[in-house]
């Protein structure tokens, strides 16, 4: 009897010498939260360093066997910041479209005629607003950007107020994240095929003067482009998507000329494409 429960004893106080040993070499637990509205709306799963999950709550590849985990990780952050209009008639409109599971569109900002703003996503977040997409190398939009959209029917001139508000925000944006100078570009640069906003309307030579995208110099009639240049290649190097050479031909000339209704690039537009392409060498 005595015996018995000396082997009990031992046997207890050899589990709890490994529960501590374990306990003792315990990795510390990650845990990441995204805010919202300043709210916590999602938080990611507490994830043990050198033991990463086999299944994945977020849109991601699953774990493969062989698994190591890390401590030195944060969300990404955004390079690009992408302009839209809504080509709706008021914000309502908008807000009602995003709000819809079925339409798969969103935006981080929409800013309204009157210059109010609306955070509608967190800036780390992966809203859909590009769509179909390509820029230089670059064929998922949507991952590293941000999505501002104007409120704008596409027809009409933007207000002093929305461009204001669009400015500040930029500012903050371009601070925040380090964005580079060339990546404030439009939907219709990126998609060219399919898109045509921000329209001629939109005051980018205004934005790049506040160091938000490219602009060309004041370019002298007698200069003259090297009897070399390829038209369709400095597009190419600017980043439109030159499958379709027509439609980068009318994005680029509706960004930089407010012309959207020539196919092809007079001998002026060939000296600010020859003025531009330069910028992105
Ligand atoms: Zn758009």
């Amino acid at each position: 009897m005595l015996s018995n429960t000396l082997k009990n004893i031992c046997f207890i106080a050899l589990v709890l010498v490994l529960v501590i040993s374990c306990y003792r070499k315990q990795y510390p637990v990650i845990v990441k939260s995204i805010i919202l509205h300043d709210t916590v709306v999602l938080r990611l799963p507490s994830v043990p360093i050198v033991t990463p999950t086999t299944t994945n709550p977020i849109d991601s590849l699953l774990y493969d066997v062989h698994t190591a985990g890390s401590p030195n990780f944060n969300l990404r952050k955004p390079c690009f910041v992408i302009i839209h209009h809504t080509a709706q008639d008021s914000c309502a409109q908008t807000f009602y479209t995003f709000s819809l599971e079925r339409t798969k569109v969103s935006a981080h900002y929409v800013i309204g005629r009157d210059g109010s703003k609306y955070h509608l996503l967190n800036d780390y977040l992966r809203a859909w607003h590009a769509g179909v997409s390509k820029w230089g190398a670059i064929s998922d939009m949507n991952s590293c950007s941000i999505g501002i959209e104007l409120d704008n029917n596409g027809k009409e001139p933007f207000s002093g107020a929305q461009i204001n508000t669009l400015l500040l925000l930029l500012d903050t944006l371009k601070k925040t994240y380090n964005i580079p100078t060339a990546n404030f570009i439009g939907h219709a640069d990126i998609a060219p095929r399919r898109k045509d906003d921000p329209s001629v309307f939109f005051p980018w030579k205004l934005l790049s003067e506040k160091g938000f995208g490219l602009w060309q110099d004041s370019i002298p009639p007698s200069i003259n482009v090297d009897s070399k240049f390829n038209s369709i290649e400095a597009l190419r190097i600017i980043g439109y998507d030159i499958s379709d050479s027509i439609a980068a031909i009318i994005a680029f000339k509706r960004h930089y000329m407010k012309d959207e209704s020539s196919k092809t690039l007079n001998e002026w537009d060939k000296k600010t494409l020859f003025n531009l392409y330069k910028k992105y060498l």
